[in-house]
């Protein structure tokens, strides 16, 4: 069985250490950085409206550039850009203390044209769980609230969209973000500010592998996102094998947390489920997934695991996928399997690590290191 890190219950992940960043900061917070000529919401406005950005960033006058000096100005520099043949493109960020940080832009063509960007929360991830390739990677640090702005606002600059209205944001990238909770609410409050991105909190969801006290804490936001738990098995042993996390908190727990949860109107919880091989894809898994479900509204997402070179679990054939939704279907859930994008360039669920022996060879036509640059994924 694998070890659980104590970190993951005992000790918060390490910080980021440096001058606060700008990106993380309100108008509030900026008009008590100092005297300022002009109005902090206008300052604001300007930081975080991208489509207002020329080529180099924002334009920040002189008295503006004084007030924010002892803050860090720096954004996450997208340093290689992989597009996949499915219109996401897989990006590697390079935070300002040289850490490497992944992200995966996935552009939706539809008639009102969308973009999902799956974002990070950690550098790397304590939680070891058996089929993702981050966990092996161990926790380096949290991601701080202006990290992760940044890297909304880097993305959308070079890759779209401009507006925060075509805009949905998963955290589902490396790391668990209820390890790395007031960076992630920061993060998602400064998005949300209506002079800014003005992203809705429908539009943002956070995914956790079962951290109990920090489902409860989520759900107090002053600005709450939708939740995703991930589930994965349907025994407390086999749950605790595959999760270390598992064997803090049961499935009775979890399930404790998810009715306590307070939901909007229409708003359901996304019960997130890897299918593995041999694992559990059975019959009596699907029953008692179903079960799980019950009383919860709730969407049940199954995932056939994404392979890579760090776990010998294996997806699932088809047929298996298909009955094992159509059984769940059968007892009363709303059950999707999801199109997985980004599976050819390592973008996919559970595939993000950051390992150069791992890296995948770039697509013919971009180089490695490279970005996209003028030529723009391809929608699907
Ligand atoms: S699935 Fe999520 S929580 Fe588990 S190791 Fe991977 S990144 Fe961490």
């Amino acid at each position: 069985m694998p070890a659980l890190d104590d970190a993951v219950l005992t000790l918060p992940a390490p910080e980021r250490v440096g001058a606060p960043s700008a990106w993380a900061l309100l108008p509030g917070d900026l008009a008590a950085l100092g005297p300022l000529r002009g109005d902090p919401e206008r300052l604001f406005s300007r930081l975080q409206r991208v489509a207002d950005w020329g080529a180099e960033g924002p334009a920040v006058g002189k008295s503006a550039r004084a007030l924010l000096a002892h803050t860090d100005l720096s954004l996450p520099e997208i340093v290689e850009a992989h597009p996949s043949a499915d219109g996401a493109t897989r990006c590697v960020l390079r935070t300002s203390d040289g850490h490497r940080i992944e992200a995966v832009h996935m552009p939706r063509a539809t008639r009102n044209p969308r973009v999902t960007l799956c974002l990070s929360s950690q550098i790397g991830c304590a939680m070891g769980c058996t089929f993702c390739a981050t966990g092996t990677m161990g926790i380096v640090r949290n991601l701080s609230a202006g990290e992760i702005v940044g890297t909304v606002l880097a993305l959308m600059h070079r890759l779209g969209p401009r507006s925060g209205h075509q805009l949905t944001l998963v955290f589902m990238g490396m790391g668990e973000p209820l390890h790395n909770l007031a960076h992630v609410a920061r993060a998602i409050e400064v998005l949300h500010h209506q002079r800014g991105v003005g992203l809705s909190p429908n539009r943002v969801t956070v995914s956790t592998s079962g951290l109990v006290p920090g489902i409860d804490q989520l759900g107090a936001l002053k600005v709450r996102p939708l939740l995703a738990l991930s589930v994965n098995a349907t025994t407390d042993e086999a749950r605790a094998r595959l999760m270390p996390v598992g064997r803090a908190w049961g499935l009775a727990a979890l399930k404790a947390a998810l009715l306590r949860f307070p939901l909007r109107h229409g708003e359901k919880i996304l019960l997130e489920y890897v299918l593995l091989r041999g694992e559990n894809d059975s019959d009596d898994d699907a029953v008692r997934l179903a079960e799980l479900a019950r009383g919860l509204r709730h969407n049940i997402n199954l995932i056939p695991l994404n392979p890579h070179d760090a776990t010998a679990l294996a997806p699932p054939d088809e047929e298996t996928v298909q009955r094992f939704a159509r059984r769940v279907r059968a007892l009363g859930c709303l059950c999707t399997v999801r199109d997985s994008r980004g599976r050819d360039v390592r973008g996919a669920c559970g595939q993000l690590v950051q390992d150069p022996a791992r890296a995948p060879r770039p697509n013919p036509g971009v180089s490695a290191g490279g970005t996209p640059g003028s030529s723009p994924p391809r929608t699907r």
